[in-house]
């Protein structure tokens, strides 16, 4: 019998293969804006020009987290950042790069994880964005904490996600997915949802002040995404600087 190899075993990566799956199978639609992808791409205006308002983002060096086909990247980009975007969906990647060729923005992809990037790159980010992801990994505090050591001391760093409450479980679940069919059947899992003093908490955890908090709402008669900083019931962004 040979000897067994006394290697030690590689960490349990933060993530979750069947939601990684999802992603992949849907991944040639990220560009098409009447697509499962379509909220994203209505909401991106908005959350860009937050981002930008809150941390400039002419001439930084910004990381978008679980970035898909690049729909925040790119904008990211056009508005003057140099932007990375890290995802660990291959296909999504693919089609991003595909996309970058062909629109000219100034963005390059990685297949790697946060916690490995941190790992190597640490504090290389003036920027960092993590959008509508936390809700799809097993250990979003995991998450967390890599994106704060992806930071520079002073950076920024932006979460979106899920607000996870009765009325969330309605509007995110049985609205968007069940009511609108917004978004595919088991886009979204209610266990996973994130309150935002979770999120505040595990930041700080982290070394991430919260700065600025804002819902982000949905008319469906309006069919219009609108930022209502007193609204964080459902989706909310938050900007969160680190110390330093
Ligand atoms: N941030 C983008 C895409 C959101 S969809 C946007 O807001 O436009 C969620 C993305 O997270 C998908 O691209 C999926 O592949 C990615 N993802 C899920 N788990 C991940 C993980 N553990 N590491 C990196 N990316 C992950």
């Amino acid at each position: 019998m040979p000897a067994t190899v006394n290697a030690a075993p590689a960490a349990p990566a933060n993530v979750d293969p069947a939601e990684l799956a999802k992603f992949q199978a849907l991944a040639s639609r990220w560009w098409d804006p009447h697509s499962e992808f379509r909220p994203l791409h209505e909401i991106n205006p908005l959350r860009l020009e937050w981002i930008d308002r809150i941390a400039s983002l002419s001439g930084k060096r910004a990381l978008d987290v679980g970035c898909g086909g690049g729909i925040l990247a790119e904008a990211m980009a056009q508005r003057g950042a140099r932007v990375r975007g890290i995802d660990l969906a291959a296909k999504s990647l693919q089609v991003a790069q595909l996309h970058a060729l062909e629109s000219g923005a100034a963005v390059e992809y990685e297949h790697v994880s946060a916690e490995e990037l941190a790992a190597r790159e640490p504090h290389a980010w003036e920027v960092v964005t993590c959008m509508e992801m936390l809700e799809h990994v097993p250990e979003p505090e995991s998450t967390v904490r890599a994106c704060a050591r992806l930071v520079e001391p002073g950076g920024w760093v932006f979460f979106s996600t899920i607000n996870r409450n009765p009325k969330a479980f309605l509007l995110a679940i049985v609205g968007a997915e069940y009511l609108l069919r917004m978004l595919p059947r088991g886009t979204h899992e209610y266990g996973k949802f994130i309150r935002p003093s979770e999120l505040a908490a595990a930041a700080r955890r982290s070394g991430l002040e919260l700065v600025e908090l804002t819902g982000m709402t949905y008319n469906p008669v309006t069919q219009r995404y609108r930022l209502e900083p007193r609204d964080v019931d459902v989706n909310y962004l938050a900007a969160f600087r680190r110390s330093g």
